[in-house]
């Protein structure tokens, strides 16, 4: 199997290091992933620069391209231009943090999976929620037996896109509970913009970490993570509402109707 393994946190990130070398035992891992830490960066892409291009050697483990662009980029430039032949799948992560609720959205780590899934190749995102004591390699072994068990599964298919969030470790218990297949919370987040002065007068604000958004009552990714399980949530990419389509369609667009097909 050829991986193409990628992430938002820098080809550097200890996340993406230890997926590596658990995802060796599935086949050819290449690493496209961007030089500099891309989180919260959502499917944006690099238009009006270059996307330089730069071979590195990572720890001595392995040899990957680091892109100066944005995780949907890298996904991109590797499927079309990189590498030899198309990836079997695309793998992304192991991010720095949860990416539950609306902050799949705003997900770099999801953003590159979506593009994997845009080329109709199976695509996972993995993402560790943050805790006291964080440990990669038990996320990118968790990461491994989600694998092992897909592949069984034979679920690696076209049109496979899956978010996959592992619970922080805690003082009492290191392992997940187990394993909980979770749409995603659209729990809205409390942002908090700290307001502070610059030494010139002007007004500046600063995103800090959100509060806990109060879920809802039906289990979430979101909620499922919270009290210690795995959450793996499927995702697409057509952000059509077709509740509304028969709604909106029958709305009296005046002139704009046209004459009948
Ligand atoms: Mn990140």
């Amino acid at each position: 199997m050829k991986i193409l393994l990628t992430n938002d946190d820098g080809i550097l990130a200890p996340g993406l290091v230890a997926l590596h070398g658990a995802l060796r035992a599935f086949g050819d891992v290449s690493v496209v992933a961007p030089e500099s830490g891309q989180s919260a960066s959502g499917h944006s892409i690099t238009v009006a620069h270059p996307l330089i291009i730069s071979r590195v050697s990572v720890q001595e483990k392995f040899q990957g391209w680091s892109v100066d662009g944005r995780p949907a980029d890298c996904v991109k430039v590797a499927c079309r231009e990189l590498l030899d032949a198309r990836p079997d799948m695309v793998v992304s992560g192991v991010n720095s943090g949860a990416n539950v609720g609306v902050n799949v959205i705003y997900s770099g780590t999801v953003a590159a999976a979506v593009e994997g899934a845009f080329f109709n190749i199976p695509s996972i995102a993995f993402s560790q929620e943050m805790g006291e004591e964080v440990d990669f390699d038990q996320s990118a072994e968790l990461a491994a037996l989600v694998l092992r068990r897909l592949v069984e599964l034979d679920a690696l298919r076209p049109g496979l896109l899956l978010n996959v969030n592992f619970p922080r470790i805690r003082p009492d218990r290191r392992r997940p509970l187990g394993l909980r297949v979770v749409p995603q919370s659209t729990a809205t987040l409390q942002d908090r913009l700290i307001r502070r002065e610059d030494p010139r007068g002007r007004i500046y604000f600063w995103m800090d970490n959100p509060e806990r958004p109060t879920l809802e009552d039906e289990p979430t990714d979101a909620s499922a993570l919270e009290a210690g399980y795995i959450t793996v949530t499927p995702l697409m990419f057509n952000l059509t509402n077709r509740a509304d389509i028969a709604d909106v369609a029958g709305w009296d667009w005046g002139e704009f109707a046209g004459p009948a097909e």
